[in-house]
Parts: structure tokens; sequence; C-alpha cells
């Protein structure tokens, strides 16, 4: 018996091909409107849908497929006697093969102009139906929805007549996944439209960007997904102009130091070593910017990942290109500069990310996977300005001490905690990240700023438990401190802080980032 095939596609790329093939191979294909007037129009003899169904197509094409002539043709198994019976006797023939892929709804909703009304009509009703039912029925029928599948296929029905058991499972798990993902989309738009604030389900869709050699350790497998709608201010986002593969390592480097810029307005440059800034400088030109950030730490640059919120010029890719730096992240590169990155240089990771399209934002949330779980949370965005300061010691800050304090209060909030830092107006100095009590990450920050301390200032990412702090900083000389406060022992620290003569801010708002 001639067998059928149901085609009925949105993507019509390689679809001519696939279903001529598929004719001289003797099968008989039915196809929706759309379809098949492409088909139809090289020449494929097709069967409309409606002769199948005795109904025609209506609703503008809400209704085309919902019928028990295909349903019943997708669905009845044909080891079953009383299957086979149902069939004969209301007149269904067996569809063994289904072609579909589905509406556009992802390409439709990511249109800047998109009106609520064109995201509801791109929701296909049909196609995922046809697709679910033909999935389950995989022990005896072949579902496509991935025209990167049409040649496997092809070989399969022409070598072998037909295709094995093993294909048709795995055509099936790629359409579950397939429609899975769909409606996870159509979830997230619905559920962004109404603005539910805590979904009982997380319909969050990623879609495989890159197969990665290894993970965090070259033992670790590892892969890079990317969400289903493009967050622009992301790595997920940047353009690669030069070099090696992103690793794993370096993807979450580049996040950090990408997080980190968004707070700079003036031109700036950020060095991140293993998730935490080594050094950031802002000036008026992106290569004093640059000048700052290298002097924040030439030791711990070394290897580094550097962003830049301004088009690389040639003087500062000259600077650049006489370190070894990992990745070097800006919004472009001026023809000269891009030149001297790459000189006898095929390794360095140059990207491209255009920050001025997206101004730092509470969303998309921030997932971070626990064993059996996921966290997910707001970023932290917030950045607590001199006017919401309280300024708790008997010494004010001078006014330069105030510009310096607020930048070192930028960048204290994407040190690891406990995280400690020491800035001037323009730069930091000294960074004490990750260590298990404050006091060890204050004088390591101490330590890295040695002999630069003259009108340095010191932020810490949470308050101080304990006066030690504030003692180990006025040995060292450090005249202004900025935290939040909040310890039950914040008294002890603000006695400490004026027998020192140092001016101390509490901002209210603690910074941790783990
Ligand atoms: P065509 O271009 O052939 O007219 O339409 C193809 C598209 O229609 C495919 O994306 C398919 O998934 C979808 N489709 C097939 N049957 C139905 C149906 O009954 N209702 C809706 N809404 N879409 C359908």
């Amino acid at each position: 018996m001639t067998r059928r095939a149901l085609i009925s596609v949105s993507d019509k790329a390689g679809i001519v091909a696939f279903a001529t093939r598929l004719q001289e191979l003797g099968w008989e294909i039915i196809s929706t409107g759309g379809t098949k007037t492409v088909l139809d129009a090289a020449g494929v003899t097709t069967i409309a849908i409606d002769d199948v169904t005795d109904f025609p197509e209506m609703m503008d094409g809400r209704v085309k497929t919902l019928h028990p002539k295909i349903h019943g043709g997708l669905l009845a198994r044909r080891d079953l006697d009383s299957h086979v019976s149902a069939m004969k006797a209301h007149d269904i023939l067996p569809i063994d093969l289904v072609v579909v892929n589905l509406y556009p709804f992802k390409e439709t909703i990511v249109k800047p102009d998109v009106t609520y009304a064109d995201a509801v009509e791109n929701i296909d009703i049909g196609g995922p139906s046809m697709l679910r039912s033909a999935a389950k029925n995989h022990a005896s029928v072949t579902v496509v929805v991935d025209p990167a599948d049409y040649a496997l296929v092809l070989d399969a029905f022409s070598e072998h007549g037909d295709t094995s058991y093993e294909t048709r499972q795995k055509l099936a798990a790629k359409v579950f996944r397939h429609t899975a993902a769909y409606d996870a989309l159509i979830a997230e738009y619905f559920t962004a439209q109404v603005g539910v604030d805590k979904p009982e389900k997380l319909t969050v869709t990623y879609d495989l960007k890159q197969a990665m050699r290894y993970g965090e350790n070259p033992q670790q497998d590892a892969d890079f997904y990317e969400t289903a709608l493009p967050v622009p201010y992301s790595i997920a986002a940047a353009k690669q102009l030069n070099g090696k593969e992103l690793s794993f390592n370096n993807i979450r480097d580049a996040d950090a130091a990408i997080r980190i810029i968004r707070d700079f307005t003036a031109p700036t440059i950020v060095a991140l070593k293993h998730m935490n800034p080594c050094g950031i400088g802002s000036a008026d030109t992106i290569e004093k910017a640059w000048d700052y950030a290298y002097a924040s730490d030439p030791v711990s640059i070394f290897g580094g990942i550097v962003v830049s919120n301004r088009e690389v010029d040639v003087e500062t890719a000259k600077k650049m290109h006489d370190i070894f730096l990992e990745i070097i992240i800006a919004p472009s590169y001026s023809e000269e500069a891009l030149a001297v990155l790459t000189t006898k240089k095929k390794n360095l990771r140059i990207l491209a990310l255009d920050f001025a399209k997206q101004a730092a934002s509470e969303e998309p949330k921030e997932l971070t996977g626990v064993l059996g779980g996921l966290l997910v949370q707001n970023q932290d965005t917030t950045v607590e300005l001199r006017n919401t300061w309280d300024i708790v010691t008997d010494r004010q800050p001078s006014e330069k001490e105030v510009a310096a304090l607020e930048f070192a209060w930028r960048s204290v909030k994407y040190v690891k905690s406990n995280g400690i830092i020491i800035t001037n107006d323009h730069q930091t100095l000294g960074v004490g990240p990750g260590q298990t009590n404050r006091v060890a990450s204050v004088k390591i920050a101490i330590e890295q700023a040695a002999d630069r301390l003259e009108g340095a200032v010191l932020a810490s990412d949470a308050f101080f438990p304990f006066s030690d702090n504030v003692e180990e900083i006025a040995k060292a000389g450090i005249k202004a401190i900025i935290q939040p406060g909040g310890s039950v022992r914040d008294q002890d620290a603000i006695d400490e802080a004026n027998k020192h003569g140092i001016a101390m801010v509490f901002t209210g708002a603690r910074h941790f980032r783990h």
C-alpha cells in the first residue's frame, strides 16, 4: 500500500527537495495551504488537507489539521486489531510520516514592533498537536521537526525502506524537546505580559550555543546554552572578532566583568581575574582609564579579562597588546586598534558588545544552580549614592573623599564576599576578596595598596562585626570608610573611627557576592 506523509511547514527551507525525493520513493503527500502551494509550484503532487478531512481549512488557518481523519491516522496502533478496524470503520488511512515545523512564535515576539495580537496569532495549535500525536506513536510513525533531519530520513527510506525504531524514537524525543521549549516560550511571554510576580513554575528555555571541550576543569564535560530570548547586555550576545573559542571559565569571567562595567558611565576599563575585579579605572579617555586599571595591579591583570565601555583606540590597543590577556571586550575597535591587537596574537579573544544598547537592569533574573534546584533572584543593580548616606563619625569626608567613596562603593559590590576594596576617586588600589573573615580581606587589600594609601578610601561589602577591622584600617593610615552599617557592634566601629579621625559612611544596604 502506498504510504502517506503529511507535510505542513512554516519554514519552507529544503522542503521542495525533500518532498520531491519522497515522491520518487513512492510516498503520497498530504499538505496544508501554504505548503501545498509551494510544493505544487515545484511540480510535486499533493493531496489537499480538505480532501482528507472533508472539511475546509477555516478561521484563517486556525483550524486546518485538527481532525480525526488526521489524528486517527497518526495515532492508530498498527499492531492492535481494534485500532485497525476503527480506522477501517471511519475511513481513516494511516499517516506514517509527519513533517512539521511551527509558526515562528519566537521570531514574532522578538520583533521590536510586535503586537499582542501578532503574538497570539503565532501560537501554533495544529502543528504541535500533530507532532505530539506522531511522536507518541513513534512505534510506527516517523516525525520530523527539524529540517536538518530531512537527509537522514530520506536516506533511511531509500536504503532500508523505512526508518529504524531507534531513529523514530530519537526523532520523537527531539519533537518533545521542541514542543516543550515552544510552549515554555509562550508561557514566558504570557507570564511577562500579565506580570506574574512569583510563577509557580519556572519556564525558561535555552538553546545550545556552544558545545565545549570541557568545563571548569578538563575532567568536566560542559556546554553553553543561551536563553531563547536574547539578552542584549550579555556575553551570549557578544560577537567574537578574533581568537580561540571561549572556554567555560572565560565565559563566567567575561560575564562577571560585563556586569561590573554596567555601573560605570565615564570611560572605564575593568580588569578581572577569577571572578574578582583586579583593576578598575575611570577617566576622561579610555587610554587613561586603561592606565589606571593597569596600574591598580599590574601583576594580577596578567592573563586577565579586560572590558572597556568605549571604543578601543590605537594607543590603548598598543598598551593592551604589550601584556598577555585572555579576553578583551569593547563596544568597538578602531580599524588600527584591531590590527594592532591581532598582530601575532591569533589566540587573543577579542569580542564586540554594544554596551549602549541596554542600561543595567534587574532583569533578567540571576539563576544559581544547587543540587536539586535553582535559586532565582533579581540582579543587584542598586548603587547607594552620596545623597542617601549616613555619615556616622565626627569627621565628615572631604569632597575628594566623597568622590572616592562613591567609586569604592560602586566597585566593592563585585568583589567576592567578604569583599574589601581600597580606591581613590578613579582607580582601585587594593582588592581583598573572598576571605572567610573580614579582617583577613582588609589585610589583603591594604597589603596590595601598599604605598599608595595617601588619600585612599576603603569600602566593605557588608558591616564590620568588630572594631578590629577599623583598627587595621587606621594603622594603614586610611582616612575614610564606606560600609552598610547594621551590626550590633556598630558603635564600637564608630568609636574606633572617631579615635583615629576617620570619616565613616553608612549606606544602609549591603552587597554580598558569593
Ligand atoms: P501552511 O503554510 O502550510 O498553510 O501552514 C503550515 C503551518 O501550519 C505549520 O507551521 C503547521 O504547524 C501549522 N498548522 C497545521 N495545522 C494547523 C491547525 O490545524 N491549526 C493551526 N493553528 N496551525 C496548523
